[in-house]
């Protein structure tokens, strides 16, 4: 297939996927959707796919407010928290120690300054839950508070671009919370051991979602598994997080529709990446009876196609000969370097394994991971996309994998 089709081909799953499709989020309609549509387009390439079910929790709000006897303060119901109405005195807490001393129980707890600096994992999220994170959910639990207002700032690392960023956002967490920008909690500091009025018009709704796996190729040894999350966070048409890697599996699906190499191939869209329960990548590690042995590579793209910079493909725990022919690949394309490790992303399952593995992504976003303000928010679109980015990427694994093949 020549360049100029993949490129068009590029943009029609990247319009179905970010226009036709704009809610990918775990549980949603759109979701479905999208899964639908990469299965459909696995199996026109002669693919043989599997589709497993995910129980899941979509989740809705129609706002948050919260008022004093003299003030409203501009509050958002933290994703995936269960409603509240509640009424409660207000305590401050700004630290570990203050939360562990101060009594709550009954009353609507404040948290902010030392201890809203980072967003706090999943209380059920396996792959990276710092002992702290998991302290701080386990007091707050047993301390029983009305309700959660937490006040935060900037949190790159773990929570993207969004300012103010929810503190949790984990449907596994029972205690009802809102969040807001760290200005208006210093407004809302002087309002502590005073009566406030919580309302938080936050939903949970059962529902379901689905892995896709596409498979090719010899059914015997090791194999290869491409993968790209296919769900994107709530409020973002997800371009580069992630329509870009799932449009490069879809290119791959096309390129390697002949395949027959070496290594057994799988094209994997991950359901729950963004997702609180990360439910597609539990289910995956289920199914494969938590053992990777026999996968030999696993190359995972996400955040790839920024309009700025080249594309990046980091190396992890990778033997000189198969890091001398993924070189070796790369090198044909000018728009593609080596990139720096980073550790954010379904790779990170695989490297847990003890999987090779290489991490597709943007060098620009690897860069800026801490700073950037695009990620998770309304600014992942379309604009930001250099669709050439798209097939250049495919084009260079189908190097590699006919490289390691040969
Ligand atoms: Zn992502």
């Amino acid at each position: 297939m020549n360049s100029e089709k993949l490129l068009s081909l590029a943009q029609k799953h990247m319009d179905v996927l970010c226009n036709v499709i704009s809610d990918r989020s775990v549980g949603s309609m759109g979701n479905r959707k999208a899964t639908q549509y990469f299965k459909n387009e696995l199996s026109r390439y002669h693919w043989n796919t599997e589709e497993t079910l995910l129980e899941v929790m979509d989740w809705k709000t129609d706002g948050a407010t919260l008022r004093s006897a003299n003030n409203s303060y501009e509050v958002f119901s933290s994703p995936y928290s269960i409603g509240c109405s509640a009424q409660g005195y207000l305590v401050s807490v700004q630290t570990f120690n203050e939360l562990e001393t101060k009594d709550i129980s009954g009353k609507i707890v404040f948290l902010h300054g030392d201890i809203t600096k980072e967003q706090i994992m999943p209380k059920n999220f396996v792959f990276y839950n710092p002992e702290e994170h998991q302290q701080l959910i386990s007091i707050l639990e047993k301390s029983n508070p009305k309700a959660i207002i937490c006040a935060t700032g900037h949190n790159g690392a773990l929570a993207g671009g969004v300012y103010p960023f929810p503190m949790f956002e984990d449907g596994d967490f029972n205690i009802p919370s809102v969040f807001m920008k760290d200005v208006e909690g210093e407004k809302l500091f002087l309002e502590q051991e005073k009566l406030v009025i919580l309302e938080s018009k936050a939903e949970r709704i059962p529902d379901t979602a689905f892995n896709i796996v596409g498979r090719k190729g010899k059914n015997v040894g090791r194999r290869i598994v491409i993968t790209a999350h296919i769900d994107a966070k709530k409020g973002t048409p997800g371009a580069i997080d992630n329509a870009t890697g799932v449009t490069v599996l879809l290119l791959l699906a096309e390129l390697l529709k002949d395949y027959n190499g070496k290594y057994p191939i799988e094209l994997v869209a991950f359901n729950g990446e963004d997702y609180y329960a990360v439910p597609g990548q539990m289910k995956y590690i289920e199914q494969n009876g938590n053992d990777f042995s026999d996968v030999f590579l696993n190359i995972n793209i996400d955040g790839a196609g920024y309009k700025e910079g080249l594309s990046s493909f980091s190396l992890f725990d990778m033997p000189d000969e198969i890091r001398n022919i993924v070189l070796e690949a790369i090198n044909i394309n000018p728009n593609i370097v080596e990139g720096l490790p980073w550790y954010q992303g379904d790779h990170g399952i695989f490297l847990q394994y003890g999987c090779h593995s290489i991490a597709v992504s943007s060098n620009w976003f690897i860069e800026n991971m801490e700073t950037q303000e695009i990620t998770h928010t309304p600014k992942d679109n379309l604009e930001i996309v250099n669709y050439s980015r798209i097939p250049e990427i495919a084009v260079t694994i189908k190097g590699i994998l006919d490289k390691l093949s040969s």
